[in-house]
């Protein structure tokens, strides 16, 4: 039995298998959107390989806020309103992302 297939990596689409694999043959993923693409030797367990190379949320979530970001300081240019600020709350975001335990400015020593 198949995994449920978790979103495009690269443009967040559905995806489906092109084709289940076996012993003798690849299985092959498409994103129904873009011409992203996986073949693998996957025999069973069909959706893991797929599965695997998915972004995490946190980690989607972060990267559109940078994108958010790196656009709005892009069409604005100098005159951007508050572009150290932006960046900042990025920066402190990714650090909370990759290291949870980190302590945060301010907190206890
Ligand atoms: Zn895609």
């Amino acid at each position: 039995m198949a995994e449920k297939l978790l979103p495009c990596p690269f443009c967040g689409a559905s995806a489906s298998i092109e084709r289940l694999g076996d012993r003798s043959r690849s299985t092959i993923y498409q994103c129904d959107s873009c011409s992203c693409s996986l073949e693998t030797g996957e025999e069973w367990g069909h959706g893991s390989d797929w599965n695997r190379r998915t972004l995490p949320p946190s980690i989607r979530d972060f990267l559109g806020k940078v994108q958010g970001v790196c656009m709005g300081v892009a069409m604005s240019g100098r005159d951007h309103p508050n572009t150290d600020g932006a960046l900042m709350e990025l920066f402190n975001e990714a650090q909370t992302i990759l290291f949870p335990s980190t302590p945060t400015e301010g907190g206890a020593e």
